[in-house]
């Protein structure tokens, strides 16, 4: 679809192509094979010289809708869809690294990319130096002649820091490395990475992508030339998206703009009221001028985004208080749903890690971590107040 259409239009129109009954909603596939019309046909398809579904490892129509909506909200050229956020960046390291590659990656990576990276790949060959988010002379200084890719989320999770996304490509650039983005906490809507120069953008659709919490998903885009290796990985290795979870998902792109722009208004909102509590020592949130990245996230991101972290006046005591008091907050360590949630991040995403690796990390015993739905702020206010106030 003409990609010179706004966002809004291409959640709910790029990618769609009608069959031949002309069905008005996007049809989904559930088939796990594609029948041929002859011999010959079904020998052209597996060669690759016609093109055309084969088998739903490979390709199927729903997958392929969805991979294209998201393609052109992010501004790709190619998006290739996969089973979760954590099997779309598996299939980008092994598709574009080999074992005595490196990889450089940003600190405070979501936890099981930390894993993957740190203590996965490497039995493979492939070893990962991390290094703060925010210094980009750290990320220069750790480039090797075997370094093949510059990993990076902003904003982290979960003290939602802000990387500098041209900085750092511009570092990669002069290195010959190739720069991922995973855009999981902003989405297209808030910041598209690509338009900074960045290789490839991942996702975990799991996330803002579905929006309301049903199904998991990822993708890779960027240049064909990049999401061809990943699906050559994946077509073989597997780790393909379940066309029902794309057709979920499809749905969950068209209100991402509305979803994204009202929850992150609420974040905001909430940010701000959490900033004033008596009870609580700090805010993280790259909306509010206190936030140290703050300038530069108004260059990169249309807003904040609908992640809020803070630091209660104490400890796991304090904090767990305030999340043993909420009624109406989810306690899950999800987010992008449009129902709030709330997580103590030392004891359940960052739990795993040694007490000096959180004290690095900069998770203290009482930071909470809030992913903002879509209720009225004044309800998680006073939801989150209850437990304040027995501090
Ligand atoms: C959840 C998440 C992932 C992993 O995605 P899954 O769909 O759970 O596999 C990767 N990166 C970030 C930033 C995430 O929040």
């Amino acid at each position: 679809m003409d990609k010179k259409y706004a966002p809004e239009t291409l959640a709910v129109r790029a990618g769609q192509a009608r069959s031949q009954f002309n069905e008005h909603a996007e049809a989904l596939y559930l088939t796990s094979s594609f029948v041929f019309d002859s011999a010959a046909q079904a020998a052209a398809r597996f060669s690759g010289e016609e093109e055309g579904n084969v088998y739903s490892r490979f390709t199927n129509p729903t997958v392929t809708a969805f991979q294209e909506r998201l393609a052109a909200l992010e501004g790709g050229e190619a998006c290739v869809a996969t089973a979760s956020g954590m099997s779309a960046i598996l299939s980008l390291v092994m598709a574009l690294c080999s074992a005595g590659d490196h990889i450089v990656a940003s600190s405070g990576l979501f936890g099981a990319t930390q894993q993957l990276l740190g203590n996965i790949m490497s039995r493979f060959g492939v070893e990962t130096t991390f290094v703060a988010a925010t210094d980009v002379r750290a990320w220069e200084a750790a480039v090797r002649p075997q370094t093949k890719l510059f990993f990076l989320e902003t904003p982290s999770n979960p003290l939602t820091e802000v990387a500098d996304i041209a900085a750092l490509v511009e570092v990669g650039r002069a290195a010959g490395v190739r720069v991922v983005v995973d855009n999981c906490f902003c989405t297209p809507i808030l910041q598209r990475p690509l338009d900074f120069g960045t290789d490839l953008v991942v996702h975990s659709a799991t996330k803002f992508l579905d929006g309301q919490g049903r199904v998991l998903g990822g993708a890779v885009v960027g240049a064909r030339k990049l999401t061809d290796e990943v699906f050559k990985f994946l077509r073989t290795a597997g780790p393909t998206l379940s066309a029902f979870n794309a057709w979920v998902l499809l749905k969950g792109l068209e209100t991402l703009k509305i979803r994204l722009e009202a929850q992150s208004a609420n974040a905001l909102e909430l940010a701000r009221w959490l900033e004033a509590h008596p009870k609580v020592a700090r805010v993280y949130y790259p909306g509010l001028e206190s936030h140290p990245q703050f300038e530069l996230a108004q260059r990169q991101q249309k807003s904040g985004g609908a992640i809020v972290a803070f630091e209660v006046k104490g400890a796991r005591a304090e904090a767990w208080k305030v999340v043993d008091s909420c009624r109406l907050l989810s306690i899950t360590a999800n987010l992008g749903d449009t129902k709030t949630t709330l997580t103590h991040p030392a004891t359940t995403t960052h739990g795993r890690i040694t007490p000096e690796q959180r004290a690095a990390a900069g998770i203290t015993e009482g930071l909470l971590r809030i992913a903002v739905g879509l209720e009225a702020p004044v309800d998680l206010q006073d939801d989150l107040d209850s437990g304040l106030q027995l501090i």
